[in-house]
């Protein structure tokens, strides 16, 4: 059987692979077009995305919103998801194991979408591609892992949290479109090479 969102959506909404299904209202699968060029990847559903089922509608979502504006994108235009797609109960922090178990279905999101960008927001998405970097140092950075550019940036509750990030999270933001179009160039849809970069600078910071 092909793979879909919708047949993960699915599986996700009746999944028992980790304990996270006992507490949780809604699961909340992830949302955005099959051919968005963009992926956002947060940590996990709180309380209101629990509540209604979607990714990113409580107060990060509506901030997640504005950044996107800000560069001229709509959230229908980009894939939004979490790497784990339950609640953890009061908002503490998945467990490896829980994100272990709900690995699969972001895996195949991302293998469906076929991105050129993803954004991981916070520490928990940052950890599948660079596990031992601190996003102090790397936010705002892409980097290119296969076809892929990923950019790291702070998780927009936290910038809500703490004012001095905020403006950092805006200045990344500001990079994104950027980063899109020298993906655009550099990475033809059908080829399987490490693209080149087109400014080498901006992309070995770190
Ligand atoms: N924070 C996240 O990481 N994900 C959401 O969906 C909402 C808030
Ligand atoms: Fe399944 Fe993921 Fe929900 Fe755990 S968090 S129950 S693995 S969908």
């Amino acid at each position: 059987m092909t793979d879909s969102l919708e047949q993960i959506a699915s599986e996700v909404s009746g999944c028992t692979r980790c304990p996270l299904h006992t507490s949780r209202v809604k699961a909340v699968p992830g949302e955005g077009p099959l051919n968005a060029q963009i992926m956002f990847i947060g940590e996990g559903p709180g309380f209101h995305e629990n509540q209604s089922g979607r990714p990113f509608v409580g107060a990060a979502g509506d901030f997640l919103n504005e950044l996107l504006h800000s560069i001229g994108l709509k959230r229908e235009d980009v894939f939004i998801c979490n790497v784990v797609k339950c609640r953890p109960p009061g908002n503490r922090d998945p467990e490896p194991a829980e994100i272990e178990a709900c690995r699969d279905y972001l895996d195949r999101q991302i293998a469906l979408i076929n991105p050129q960008v993803i954004v991981t927001l916070g520490r928990y998405s940052m950890a599948r591609w660079f596990p031992a970097a601190r996003i102090s140092a790397i936010h705002g950075k892409p980097r290119q892992v296969g076809k892929l550019l990923v950019v790291p940036m702070y998780h927009p509750a936290a910038a809500l949290h703490q004012p001095s990030l905020k403006q950092e999270v805006m200045d990344d933001f500001r990079r994104l479109p950027q980063f899109l179009g020298e993906t655009r160039q550099a990475a033809p849809a059908d080829s399987g090479d490490e693209p080149a970069p087109e400014q080498p600078q901006q992309l070995s910071l770190f």
